[in-house]
C-alpha cells in the first residue's frame, strides 16, 4: 500500500460514522437518478483498490414502469404496419459543459445519441382564412451549440444507461412512502425506507431523492430534513403536449412542407410560435434516424397557459389545442391530421427562484449531512437534461467527500 492510501484510511477511521458505508437508495429512475447511479459507480470504481468501500450497493426506486420525463408514444398503422412516434416529453438536450460532453461521447460514437441539425423557424398565426402562416427562419442548430436527440427513441438512452449499471438495481413500480410515515428517523441510524403499503424497502446509509419538487416536498415532510423550506423555492410549471399524425407526406398541410428558401428543398423541423397558446412544434419524422416514421408532429403548449389550466378536463384542453394547431398550420379538411392525442405534464418546466439581486439562480442540491439525505433533480438546476447531469455530479461530490472516496 502506498503512503497515500494509509493516509486516507486514517482519515476514514476518524471520519466514518455508523452511517458512512455505501448502501445508497435513489428515489426516482429518471435521468437524474440514472446519471447519479452511473457517476457513483464510476467514482467508487476509480478508488476501489484504495478503500474499504468496495461493497457499493445502489437501489433505484421508480414508481412508474419506465424512465421519468422522457417519454415516447407510438401508434401503428394497421394497413402499412408503419408507426407514428412522438417524444412527448423532452425533445432534445444540450451538452454545454466539458464534462457532460465527455460523458455523452461514447453514446455519440455508437450513434445512440445524435446531433439534430434542425432548421428552426418562427411561425406566426395566419391572419386570413386559407392563407399560409407567415414563416421566417430563426436559426439552424449546428455545431456551435449542438442539440442532441437519443435514437431511435428519446427513451432509448435512459434504457441504455439503466442497462449499463453494474452495481445498481432498479425496482420499477415501487413508490417510496413519505419518510416520516413509517420510519423512526434517527440521525445516528441508517434510514429505513418503506413503500406506500408500509413494506420495508431496506436500510440505507445515504438516500437521494430525485423526484420533482412537489413530490420531494411530500416525501420529506415532517422528517426533520434541514432544507425542507427550500424545496419549493423553484416553481415547476405544467405543460400540455399535443401529438398529431398524418397518414402520409402527401396529406400534410402546406405549412409543414414549407422550406426556408427556394434553394433548400427540405422543410423546417422546429417552429417557435407567436400569438398562440402553443409554444413549440417539433417535426418528429425529420429527426435523425426517424425517417421511417409516418408523419408525426409534437406540439408543446405554453407553460404559463398550461399551469393556469392544469386541472381542466383533458378533452376540453385537447379541443383548445387542436383549434390552436389548426390556426397555426392552417390545414384543410383534406390535410387534417388523422391521429390526435394529448398529454398533461404536471411538472414540466422549472422557473428558478431569484436571488436578492433579482437574478434567477439554480438552487443546487439540498443536503442534510447529519441524516445523509440529499434532495436533487433537474429543478435544483435549470430544469433540463443537462441539469440532471450537473446535479448528479454535485451529489457524487457530496458523498465522495464524506466517504473520502
Ligand atoms: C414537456 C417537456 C418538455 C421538455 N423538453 C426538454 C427539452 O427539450 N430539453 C431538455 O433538456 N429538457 C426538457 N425537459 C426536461 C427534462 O425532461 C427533465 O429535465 C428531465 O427529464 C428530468 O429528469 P429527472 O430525473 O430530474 O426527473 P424525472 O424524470 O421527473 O424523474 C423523477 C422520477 O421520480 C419518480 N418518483 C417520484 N416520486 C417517487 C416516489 N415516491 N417513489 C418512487 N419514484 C418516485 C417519478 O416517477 C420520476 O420517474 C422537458 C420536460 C417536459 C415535461
Amino acid at each position: 500500500m502506498t503512503d497515500h492510501t494509509t493516509h486516507n484510511e486514517q482519515n476514514n477511521n476518524t471520519k466514518l460514522t455508523a452511517k458512512s458505508s455505501s448502501k445508497i437508495a435513489i428515489i426516482g429512475g429518471g435521468l437524474s437518478g440514472l446519471f447519479t447511479a452511473t457517476l457513483l459507480e464510476r467514482k467508487f470504481a476509480q478508488h476501489q483498490h484504495q478503500h474499504q468501500h468496495s461493497n457499493l450497493q445502489i437501489t433505484l426506486f421508480e414508481k412508474s414502469r419506465g424512465v421519468g420525463r422522457l417519454a415516447t408514444r407510438y401508434r401503428s398503422d394497421t394497413t402499412t404496419g408503419k408507426n407514428w412516434q412522438w417524444s412527448f416529453g423532452a425533445q432534445f438536450f444540450t451538452a454545454k459543459t466539458d464534462s457532460f460532453q465527455q460523458f455523452i461521447t461514447p453514446w455519440l460514437d455508437s450513434g445512440l445519441v445524435q446531433p439534430w441539425r434542425a432548421q428552426v423557424v418562427n411561425l406566426s398565426i395566419a391572419n386570413e382564412e386559407g392563407q399560409p402562416p407567415p414563416i421566417e427562419q430563426k436559426e439552424q442548430w449546428g455545431t456551435e451549440q449542438p442539440r442532441y436527440v437519443s435514437t431511435p427513441k428519446m427513451t432509448s438512452w435512459g434504457r441504455a444507461l439503466a442497462d449499463q449499471l453494474q452495481q445498481a438495481t432498479i425496482q420499477f413500480k415501487t413508490r417510496v412512502a413519505p419518510f416520516a410515515q413509517y420510519s423512526n428517523l434517527q440521525a445516528s441510524e441508517p434510514t429505513e425506507l418503506f413503500d406506500d403499503n408500509g413494506n420495508s424497502l431496506g436500510q440505507f446509509d445515504w438516500v437521494i431523492c430525485t423526484a420533482p419538487n412537489g413530490q420531494a416536498a411530500e416525501l420529506m415532510a415532517d422528517s426533520g430534513f434541514t432544507n425542507q423550506a427550500k424545496i419549493m423555492q423553484p416553481k415547476m410549471l405544467a405543460c400540455y403536449t399535443l401529438m398529431l399524425g398524418w397518414n402520409d407526406e402527401s396529406k400534410l398541410p402546406d405549412s409543414l412542407k414549407h422550406s426556408i428558401d427556394s434553394q433548400d428543398i427540405k422543410p423546417w423541423d422546429v417552429a417557435y410560435l407567436r400569438d398562440s397558446i402553443l409554444a413549440k412544434i417539433f417535426v418528429e419524422h425529420h429527426k435523425p434516424n426517424h425517417e421511417g416514421l409516418l408523419p408525426s408532429v409534437t406540439m408543446h403548449a405554453d407553460n404559463d397557459w398550461s399551469e393556469q389550466q392544469v386541472d381542466q378536463d383533458i378533452d376540453e384542453i385537447t379541443a383548445q389545442l387542436l383549434a390552436a394547431a389548426k390556426n397555426a398550420l392552417n390545414w384543410t379538411e383534406q390535410t387534417a391530421p388523422s391521429q390526435i392525442d394529448c398529454h398533461r405534464w404536471r411538472y414540466a418546466a422549472t422557473s428558478m427562484a431569484s436571488n436578492d439581486e433579482g437574478d434567477a439562480q439554480p438552487l443546487g442540491v439540498l443536503v442534510d449531512k447529519e441524516q445523509q439525505w440529499i434532495v436533487s433533480g433537474d429543478w435544483c438546476g435549470r430544469g433540463n437534461i443537462e441539469s440532471c447531469y450537473q446535479t448528479a455530479e454535485e451529489v457524487v461530490e457530496v458523498i465522495a467527500a464524506t466517504l473520502e472516496v
